[in-house]
């Protein structure tokens, strides 16, 4: 089917209207008109190329909600008319020992994608051969397993962040077992920072936010952090060592995680879910010395993913949104870059036009 989207053509290229095909449904497959999609940094680096392997034309986003326009014959969990929700997967094998614990990002045939799972972009269609185009689109058509119910009473104008944000930074903390008396610190109060922030503090967490300065100290605070630790007061991060029992590290570039580790408490995980690649040195003092460890984290799996959007519509947690033009989203990348955010931006997908 044909469509229109916002692609660039060079990780130099801005984002501008292109006009490109979905693949006619398959019998298990539903269509949506996007309405909302989320703008993720990993959306610029994906345009950026900063993982190396963007296959250009690129369209990302991966947080997206929209409603069922049409369904295929063997379709039985949607109907047209629901507000259906895709994260940052379209496909898994389904049968892999991953995908029968529900863990599909962790897919085994997925982890032979350039991203470990097969992506809204990033991943290749399995039938097809061609890349996958993500949701700064007008339609997407999903299969039926990878589409989301979003319960009622969910704000879908704010809910879309939860596709990616919310699930990359809950997982770390259902894995860790985070409840009443955790304490958890999150560096980098951006996107994914300020929902590690509300769902921490929905399971009952003491929680502290990491940030470059003091400037976001504000922001922390109403989002319910108990405190902000400013990194670069070194006095400020010397008494607070050995005071965490997990650290969700959300910073998108290259950084060195030495001055973080002996923050941590005997026993304590240091999850990383920000920038993905090569770090600088460092020393496992802290971690000998402390049987401290550090993990990463994939978003999440499906089953996950549908328990998040219920915890979220249970407990009224959204993210702090602004919501954008498609046309504005060259600016709003701009904004990402520089950091000096805590919300995250939205696009009303209304305002893009087909023609
Ligand atoms: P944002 O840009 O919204 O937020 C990142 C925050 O990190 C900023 O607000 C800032 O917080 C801090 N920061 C920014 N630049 C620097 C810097 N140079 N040094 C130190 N801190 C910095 O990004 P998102 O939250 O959308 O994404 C964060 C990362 O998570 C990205 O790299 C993204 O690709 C990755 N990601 C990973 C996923 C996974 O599955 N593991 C899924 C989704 C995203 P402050 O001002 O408070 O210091």
């Amino acid at each position: 089917m044909r469509t229109v989207g916002f692609a660039c053509t060079s990780a130099e290229d801005t984002l501008n209207p292109f006009h490109f095909d979905r693949r006619n449904p398959r019998p298990n497959d539903v269509v949506m008109e996007i309405l909302y999609c989320g703008v993720c940094h990993s959306d610029l680096h994906w345009v950026r190329n900063d993982w190396g392997h963007t296959p250009y034309p690129a369209i990302p986003g991966h947080e997206i909600i929209g409603r069922v326009i049409e369904t295929g014959p063997d379709v039985t969990r949607h109907k047209i008319g629901d507000i259906v929700a895709v994260g940052c997967m379209v496909d898994s094998c389904q049968n892999c020992d991953q995908c029968r614990k529900g863990e599909e990002q962790y897919c085994r045939e997925g982890q032979k994608h350039p991203i470990g799972m097969n992506g809204v972009y990033g991943g290749i269609d399995v039938v097809d051969n061609t890349p996958n185009m993500g949701g700064y689109s007008k339609h997407l058509v999903v299969r039926q397993e990878f589409a989301l119910k979003v319960p009622k009473g969910l704000d879908i104008s704010k809910a879309a962040p939860l596709l990616c944000a919310g699930i990359t930074t809950w997982s770390p903390l259902r894995t860790c077992q985070v409840g009443p008396g955790t304490r958890v610190a999150v560096i980098g109060l951006g996107g994914l920072g300020q929902m590690a922030v509300k769902l921490a503090v929905a399971l009952g967490a003491e929680v502290t936010v990491i940030s470059r300065s003091d400037k976001k100290e504000q922001d922390a605070l109403a989002i319910g952090a108990d405190k902000l630790l400013a990194s670069s007061n070194d006095k400020a991060m010397q008494a607070a060592v050995n005071s965490f029992d997990l650290i969700i590290d959300t910073i998108p570039v290259e950084h060195d995680i030495t001055p973080y580790l002996p923050l941590l408490d005997v026993d304590g995980t240091f999850s990383m879910v920000g920038q993905i690649g090569p770090l600088p040195t460092t020393t496992t003092l802290p971690l000998v010395y402390g049987r401290r460890r550090i993990t990463g984290s994939l978003v999440g799996g499906i089953r996950e993913t549908q328990e998040l959007l219920n915890f979220c519509a249970r407990k009224n947690i959204l993210p702090d949104t602004k919501t954008v033009a498609m046309q504005d989203i060259n600016d709003v990348f701009k904004e990402l870059e520089k950091g000096d955010t805590h919300y995250r931006f939205v696009i009303d997908m209304s305002t893009l036009k087909a023609d």
